[in-house]
């Protein structure tokens, strides 16, 4: 059984193989607006992509990894200023996550990852594998593929906020539809695009995600208030060799992360 896809297969061939399978991938995302030149499923198509390569490069490693069904919807609420961007609240988005993850336990996946191509999913996905870990006794774990290659940033020159150099390399590297002749690069320094647009601004305030010594935390703006196009950052500057770079890395740390848990006890 070569299908890793785990909606695509019979109940009685889940049955089979939840014995032999290392670890369930759970792609997380978002359905929401990506500038002028990203659809709309960037992140969901990201995740997805991501765990489809790493369960395809495991089968040829001799180790069996299971896809659960994309979860397309995230907490997108500050890009609600674009149409098109459907959102869910925390507490809709940790209960999905719960039920979802209680129901593949049942079945006996014990071993689970969620893969996340969305920032502002992030803290409430944290709270969701601290709480299910206490909950259900299981560890649930969190890649982001900015974390996992982090290493590989080095080549992104500009600051990271939304749909700018990292994310734009990203998306091209997994073959999505960008319009490159449409990318800009707008609210470039988040800090002083609030400025600009007359709102409070701090210089101790994190407002780039590679924002590094001391620092205030801010939750995020409403995007449509510093940004016409929903760029934050630069998107003119991607380009698919760092994407790629970016790509690669993940693949091979969480297809070795997914041997790795397949033998561990629990
Ligand atoms: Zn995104």
């Amino acid at each position: 059984m070569d299908e890793f896809r785990l909606w695509k297969l019979t109940w009685r061939e889940v049955a089979d193989i939840v014995g032999e399978t290392s670890a369930v991938l759970i792609p997380v995302g978002s359905i929401e607006q990506h500038g002028y030149h990203i659809p709309l499923d960037c992140d969901i198509y990201t995740s997805t992509y991501i765990c489809e390569r790493v369960a395809e490069k495991s089968l040829l490693e001799g180790v069996k990894v299971l896809v659960a069904p994309p979860i397309n919807f995230g907490v997108s609420w500050y890009h609600m200023g674009f149409p098109g961007t459907i959102t869910v609240n925390p507490e809709t988005f940790i209960d999905v996550l719960t039920q979802i993850c209680s129901s593949l336990s049942r079945h006996g996946f014990k071993k689970k990852i969620v893969v996340n191509s969305h920032g502002g999913n992030t803290s409430t996905l944290q709270v969701f594998t601290n709480r299910f870990y206490e909950e259900y006794g299981e560890k649930i774990y969190l890649c982001q593929w900015w974390d996992l290659a982090s290493d590989e940033m080095v080549n992104i020159d500009t600051p990271m906020v939304h749909v700018e150099e990292a994310e734009t390399s990203v998306a091209m590297a997994v073959g999505m539809r960008v319009l490159t002749d449409k990318t800009v690069r707008e609210a470039f320094d988040r800090r002083a695009a609030l400025k600009e647009h007359g709102l409070p601004a701090f210089e101790i305030v994190k407002y780039d995600a590679r924002h590094r010594g001391p620092y205030i935390n801010t939750p995020m703006d409403m995007i449509h208030h510093i940004s016409e196009s929903g760029v934050v950052g630069d998107a003119t500057k991607a380009d698919i060799a760092k994407g790629k770079r970016i790509l690669d890395a993940t693949v091979e740390r969480l297809t070795e992360f997914c041997k790795q848990l397949g033998e561990a006890k629990r």
